[in-house]
């Protein structure tokens, strides 16, 4: 059988071309990376969890009106979505002071902010996706400030959402990214969300315990990040909660 035509590869994930014109398949990858992958490691089962993870929060996003760029998921690691034209920005919506953020202004990480703050950074890896004001966004024409109005509204409905849906199984939402896409009908742009939500890209901490349920794990070396995902998605239902990750040997029983 013929290999499909690779489009691009990334860090965590690889795309192909779709079945039909204007889709591709989104393909999830065991690779984390952490500081603009100067740390890198292969976490079994983590593509899988992601896979899973993403189509639970697209699907609850299109069932409260929010677009996304995801159709359905074809296998384990597998989603097919449609082709958006990237917005190269990371949208970051915070609720509570962590990494970067709290670096920068000198904030202990957990502070709570006195509303949710969207921030932007430029997607240049060889930059270190740099934060960037509205103003250059503008002026380097990668958005308009109606887009960006448009931007800053699609996330914090998806905080809204994300917080909700996080809150109800014990899990506080610190902060997460996004990535916006456009989509053409005819001459008509939409903005839909697209790329990943997945505990690759955002902030969870346990409400009771405060353990952290995120890429955290890994970047801070603090446990075993397929634990911490496989918890996230037991919690939420999208695993059955007696199925692991790692499938353990028969054991005798005497
Ligand atoms: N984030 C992401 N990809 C990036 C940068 C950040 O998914 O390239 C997420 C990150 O997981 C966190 C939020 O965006 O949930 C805010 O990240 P921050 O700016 O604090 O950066 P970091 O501390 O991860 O460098």
């Amino acid at each position: 059988m013929a290999r499909r035509k690779l489009i691009y590869e990334g860090k965590a994930k690889i795309l192909y071309e779709g079945p039909e014109p204007g889709t591709f398949v989104q393909y999830f990858k065991d690779d984390a990376t952490a500081y603009n992958a100067e740390k890198k490691a292969v976490i079994e089962g983590k593509g899988v969890l992601n896979n899973r993870l993403s189509e639970f929060f697209m699907l609850g996003l299109a069932g409260i009106g929010i677009p996304t760029h995801f159709i359905k998921r074809l296998n384990m690691r597998e989603q097919l979505i449609r082709q958006v034209e990237i917005i190269p920005l990371e949208v970051i919506v915070r609720n509570v002071a962590a990494g970067s953020m709290a670096k920068r202004m000198g904030m202990e990480e957990g502070a709570a902010l006195p509303r949710p703050i969207v921030e932007f950074s430029y997607k240049d890896d060889a930059l270190g996706d740099p934060l960037v004001p509205e103003e250059y966004i503008i002026a380097f024409g990668w958005a308009s400030q109606q887009d960006l109005d448009d931007i800053v509204s699609i996330a914090l409905r998806v905080n809204d959402f994300m917080s909700g849906i996080m809150h109800g199984v014990g899990i506080k939402l610190v902060d997460f990214k996004i990535e916006v896409g456009r989509v053409w009908d005819g001459d008509f742009q939409r903005l839909i969300v697209a790329d990943e939500i997945s505990p690759d890209s955002c902030r969870l901490w346990d409400v009771e315990t405060g353990q952290k349920l995120d890429k955290d794990v890994f970047r801070r070396d603090l446990g075993s990040l397929a634990d911490a995902y496989t918890e996230v998605a037991k919690r939420l239902g999208v695993l059955p909660s007696n199925v692991t990750h790692a499938p353990t040997k028969p054991t005798l029983i005497n």
